[in-house]
């Protein structure tokens, strides 16, 4: 019998809506179908021309849809209308048109002459791939997935995160108005531990690209090792800020809200540490707090809220213990740190935003990722020593500087360990450029050419250009 599972509105806890949740027979028509659409259907086959045209309809389907797209997502998610509007839904048209636009200098073949022999270099999708996305940027991650596997040419099941699937199955209606290909596209709502293990361990599927948890991360590298599979991931991240004393002050107090309360802290890049020079502390911390204070908490699709709620119960009470642990530890709250007490919030998972004192590189908070509205505020004076500590972490994601020596911050950037750092700006995404993290926050990119040749293997076809054909290989045996 088909399950069924109830979609909730974080900003109310009232149900949205109740879809059927994917079971393994259909998992494994999922796999069965995106196997044969590689191996025997015309998706790979296609000129590059054509397979172009597909991924702009993808795009344009999307943009007749924003408005309604938007507001999908920013009920399901809780997210601000106006960032839903804004941000997530042009961007994912953006990235499909971006690759399909692209697709045809980025898999040009290449040619190398070489002594007595010539390479020919190719560019040749995987297969199946499958892609695993969270429930913080749902459509627009799998957008980038999806927009860069489908233009290498690969088939594609992709798996929403269970508390967000709902613009995934609209995009699921778009692609398929495209008119892709059978089997081109598949898109499965089940729990991922459920089947996950089956999507990822199957020997059907070529390549895993997943964007979540260290946690479930780890244990899709163990699925993958079961039949070696190329892999993408893109962990969690503990981010951090430096504000050096030349900094524009109005400039690095708006960027810093932005970097640790946008989508209500839910963000990968967020600049949860933020590393203030002694010089300013004062007036920076003072117009931090005073400002996150006016922040306007509300339900996701009122066009007047700057921070909506959390995307569960779950990661509010995973919020709170973190916090709790922080108090124990000594952190000071200096605003914020509860549910706040309006009634028209009272139903949703709300939380306030959050600024805590007086945290040190030993304590829990300052190591582990919060996923939420908190940001520890600290002050420095050597800028060595800002650096150590931004890179004291077992993640390396992102990082953020601010100052208007542009040449002494690239200095520092330098020095920071992190895929993407920021300069007087922050989450700044660009179709153009590789995004991706080291040590636990992963490996592999998404975006740019690198991040697109990753969906994609690279063949060296080696032919003989001896004078008189006759190769050295020729002599050896060559009795
Ligand atoms: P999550 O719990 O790791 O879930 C991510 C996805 O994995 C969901 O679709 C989930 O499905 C699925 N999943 C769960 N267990 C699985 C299993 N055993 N096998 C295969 N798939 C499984 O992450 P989340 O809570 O959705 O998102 C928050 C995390 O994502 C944070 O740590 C954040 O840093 C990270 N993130 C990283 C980036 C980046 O680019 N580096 C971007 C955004 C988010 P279910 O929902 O059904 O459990
Ligand atoms: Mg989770």
């Amino acid at each position: 019998m088909t399950r069924k599972q109830k979609i909730l509105n974080p900003s109310t806890n009232e149900a949205l809506a109740e879809i059927n949740v994917a079971g393994k027979e259909d998992m494994e028509a999922a796999i069965n179908s995106s196997r044969v659409a590689f191996d025997k259907g015309p998706w790979p086959r296609l000129s590059l021309a054509e397979r172009k045209k597909f991924l702009l309809k993808i795009s344009e389907g999307i943009l007749a849809k924003a408005a309604e797209l938007a507001r999908l997502e920013t009920l399901n998610t809780g997210k601000p209308i106006k960032e839903s509007t804004f941000m997530d839904v042009p961007s994912s048209a953006k990235t499909f048109s971006h690759f399909a636009n692209h697709l045809e200098e980025y898999l040009e073949d290449t040619i190398l002459e070489l002594e007595n022999a010539k390479s020919h270099l190719i560019r040749e999708p995987h297969g199946v791939v499958v892609l695993i996305v969270p429930w913080n940027y749902p459509l627009l991650i799998a957008s980038w997935k999806m927009a860069q596997a489908l233009a290498a040419g690969n088939t594609v099941i992709l798996k929403p995160s269970s508390l967000t699937p709902l613009t995934a199955l609209e995009l699921a209606k778009i692609i398929h108005d495209a008119g892709l290909p059978e089997g081109v596209v598949n898109i499965i709502h089940g729990s991922g531990s459920e089947v996950g293990q089956l999507l990822c361990a199957d020997k059907r599927v070529d390549m895993i690209s997943f964007t979540g948890s260290n946690e479930v991360g780890r244990q899709i590298l163990g699925y993958a090792a079961q039949n070696v599979k190329k892999l993408i991931m893109e962990l969690g991240g503990k981010s951090a800020s430096i504000v050096l004393a030349d900094a524009d002050l109005e400039a690095a107090v708006n960027g810093s809200l932005c970097s640790i309360f946008l989508n209500q802290g839910q963000m990968c890049t967020a600049m949860s540490r933020i590393f203030v020079e002694e010089d300013i502390y004062d007036k920076f911390i003072a117009d931090f707090i005073t400002k996150a204070k006016k922040i306007k908490l509300g339900r996701g699709d009122d066009y007047e809220t700057q921070m909506g709620p959390l995307i569960s119960q779950e990661q509010r009470n995973k919020v709170i213990a973190y916090l709790e642990k922080a108090k124990a530890e000594g952190a000071k709250v200096l605003c914020g740190g509860k549910i706040p007490d309006a009634t028209d919030l009272k139903n949703g998972f709300f939380f306030e935003p959050t600024v805590l004192g007086g945290v040190s590189a030993q304590m829990n908070i300052f190591q582990e990722e919060v996923f939420g509205p908190v940001a520890c505020v600290s002050k420095f004076s050597d800028v060595e020593e800002a650096i150590k500590l931004a890179n004291q972490s077992n993640f390396a994601l992102a990082g953020t500087i601010w100052s208007k020596d542009i040449v002494s911050a690239e200095s520092i950037a330098k020095k920071i360990n992190a895929g993407i750092v920021w300069i007087n700006t922050y989450g700044m995404f660009y179709n153009e450029v590789p995004y991706g993290g080291f040590k636990q926050s992963g490996f592999g990119k998404e975006l740019g050419r690198e991040g697109f040749l990753e969906y994609t293997r690279f063949k060296n076809i080696i032919s003989d250009q001896t004078k008189g054909a006759k190769p050295l290989v020729n002599y050896w045996y060559g009795f």
